[in-house]
C-alpha cells in the first residue's frame, strides 16, 4: 500500500535533510513515513541513528544513514534510570543530558560533505523529546524542525503540566477529586490526567516533558502526525499560543509504516484475512512496549473468548511479563476463531476489509492508523499520553469505546461486541467512517493535509 505523494511542489535533489528519530518503534515509524514523504517531493535525505533499535537501513537503499551516539549497548547509563522497568527509554535522558557535542560533530561533517557535493543542509528534524538538539542547532545556525508524534491535544496537556502540579492532580491524595473536570481541559478528569503516570513536573520525567514543550517552542516549525478535522479546537490554540508554524499531516495516508518495523511481520495473516467476511475481525494490539501480568493477560484472553467475535490478537514476545509467550493459554483455547501472531503488518491489517474494530493501548500511531481507515476502537490505554488519546477517541470523535477500569473479561466482552456488532454500537462505527472521509478530503487539492504538506515543502525549500 505504497501511495506515492503526487509532487506537485518538488524540488531539485539538491536540498538535504537531516533526521533524528528517536529510537522506539513508536517514534521510527513517523519519521521514516515523513522522510519518505520529504523525498517524494525532492529533497535528500539522511538519518541520523543509534546502534539500539538500528532502522532496517536495507529498505532504505535511497536514504543515507549515519551511525550515532552510543557505541556500547551494554553501557550501565542506559539502565537505573527514572524510566525504570522501560530501561531503554533511559537513552533519553542520557542523550538529552551528554549528546550535544557528538551531534554538533556530525553536523559539522554533515554539512561540509553536502557542500562538497554541491548540495545544502536545509534543515534538522529531530523528535520533540530529543530537546537538547535546539542549542546545537542554535550553535550552527541550522534551522530545526521538530516532528511531535503525539496529537496537537497530548502536547497541549503537556504544556499545561505545571499546572497540572499546581492544582494538585499530578500526586492526588483525595480519591474525591478523581471525578472533577480539568480546568482548560474540560473533556478530561483528573482521573485521566493520573492515568498518565507522571508524578511532578519538576522530577526528571516532568522536568524532560517541560523541556520538550520549551524546546518545541523555540524551533522554526512542529510538524504532527495529524490532521486539522481531527483537532480542530487545538489546532486553534496551538496556531494561536506558538509562533513556530505548525504543520498536520497524517502520514498513514502517504505511506505505510512496515519497511520500518523492527520486528519481524506475520504476512500469513493476509490469505487467513481473505478468508473472513467483511467487517467481522477483531484486530487486538497492544503496541510495541506495553507488558502485562499473568493475571490479566488470562483475562483478556477469556474476555476475547467469550465475545464470541473472530479475532487476530498480536502477542508480541515479552508482552506477558516472564519468560513465556501463550504458553498460558490451554492449546485450543482460543478456538476456531481465534488466531494469534507474534507481530503483524499493522496497518495493512486496518486497512484489511475483514476487520471491525481495533482494540488498542492508544499509542498515537495505533490511533491515528485506525482512524485512517475508518476502524472503531475499544481502547485500553497503559501510560502516558495512551489516555489523552483514549479519551479524546471516546469523548470527542466518538469513535470508540474506553476501556478505563483495568482488565475484566464481562466488561471486555461486552465493549467488543458493542463496537463490533450491537446496535448501540452503531453511531460509533459511523462516526469512525465519517472521520475516515474527512481524513481522505483532507488530501485532496485545497484539503487541509493538501495544503499542509504544500506550504511544509515550500518553508523548507526556503532555507
Ligand atoms: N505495529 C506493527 N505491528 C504490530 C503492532 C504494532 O507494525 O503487530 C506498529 C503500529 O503500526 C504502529 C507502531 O507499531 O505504527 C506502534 O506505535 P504506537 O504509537 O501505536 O504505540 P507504541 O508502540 O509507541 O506504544
Amino acid at each position: 500500500m505504497e501511495t506515492q505523494t503526487e509532487t506537485t511542489n518538488t524540488v531539485r535533489r539538491n536540498q538535504r535533510i537531516i533526521f533524528f528519530p528517536l529510537p522506539y518503534q513508536g517514534h521510527i515509524n513517523p519519521m521514516l513515513q515523513l522522510a519518505n514523504l520529504l523525498y517524494s517531493k525532492g529533497f535528500s535525505i539522511t538519518i541520523l541513528h543509534t546502534n539500539f533499535n538500528k532502522p532496517k537501513t536495507s529498505n532504505y537503499p535511497h536514504f543515507t544513514f549515519k551511525f550515532i551516539l552510543d557505541n556500547d549497548p551494554h553501557d550501565e547509563r542506559y539502565s537505573n534510570l527514572p524510566l525504570h522497568g522501560m530501561g531503554a527509554f533511559n537513552r533519553l535522558f542520557v542523550f538529552n543530558e551528554d549528546g550535544a557535542d557528538e551531534l554538533r560533530h556530525e553536523l559539522e561533517l554533515l554539512m561540509l560533505a553536502s557542500k562538497e557535493d554541491d548540495e545544502h543542509v536545509s534543515c534538522l528534524i529531530t523528535d520533540a523529546l530529543w530537546h537538547f538538539t535546539q542549542s546545537v542547532a542554535d550553535s550552527l545556525n541550522l534551522p530545526r524542525l521538530v516532528l511531535r508524534t503525539s496529537s496537537l491535544f497530548c502536547f497541549l496537556a503537556y504544556a499545561s503540566f505545571p499546572v497540572f502540579d499546581d492544582l494538585g492532580y499530578l500526586n492526588l491524595a483525595d480519591q474525591t477529586r478523581l471525578d472533577e473536570q480539568v480546568a482548560e481541559f474540560p473533556m478530561l478528569k483528573v482521573r485521566d490526567i493520573i492515568k498518565l503516570g507522571f508524578k511532578s513536573s519538576k522530577d526528571s520525567i516532568g522536568m524532560m516533558l517541560g523541556n520538550m514543550v520549551k524546546q518545541t517552542k523555540a524551533s522554526l516549525g512542529i510538524i504532527f502526525n495529524s490532521f486539522k478535522e481531527l483537532e480542530e479546537p487545538e489546532v486553534e490554540t496551538v496556531i494561536r499560543d506558538i509562533l513556530a508554524p505548525s504543520f498536520l499531516i497524517p502520514f498513514p495516508k502517504h505511506f505505510t509504516a512496515s519497511s520500518s518495523s523492527l520486528l519481524d511481520q506475520d504476512r500469513t495473516v493476509f490469505p487467513w484475512l481473505d478468508q473472513q467476511p467483511p467487517n467481522s475481525v477483531l484486530y487486538v494490539s497492544f503496541g510495541s512496549t506495553t507488558e502485562v501480568d499473568e493475571k490479566d493477560f488470562l483475562e483478556i484472553a477469556h474476555g476475547l473468548v467469550d465475545s464470541e467475535q473472530t479475532f487476530l490478537w498480536v502477542v508480541r514476545p515479552g508482552y506477558v511479563k516472564g519468560p513465556i509467550w501463550i504458553e498460558l493459554l490451554d492449546d485450543g483455547f482460543v478456538g476456531e476463531k481465534g488466531r494469534i501472531v507474534k507481530w503483524a503488518p499493522q496497518q495493512e491489517v486496518l486497512a484489511h476489509e475483514a476487520i471491525g474494530a481495533f482494540w488498542t493501548h492508544s499509542g498515537w500511531n495505533s490511533t491515528l492508523e485506525s482512524v485512517c481507515e475508518g476502524v472503531p476502537m475499544i481502547m485500553s490505554p497503559f501510560m502516558g499520553d495512551q489516555a489523552l488519546n483514549a479519551r479524546y477517541m471516546s469523548d470527542v470523535s466518538k469513535v470508540g469505546v474506553y476501556l478505563g477500569n483495568g482488565w475484566e473479561r464481562r466488561e471486555i466482552a461486552s465493549a467488543i461486541r458493542k463496537v463490533m456488532v450491537d446496535e448501540e454500537g452503531e453511531h460509533i462505527r459511523e462516526n469512525a467512517r465519517d472521520l475516515k472521509q474527512k481524513a481522505d478530503d483532507s488530501l485532496v487539492k485545497g484539503g487541509s493535509s493538501y495544503e499542509s504538506l504544500e506550504s511544509l515543502v515550500a518553508y523548507i525549500s526556503s532555507f
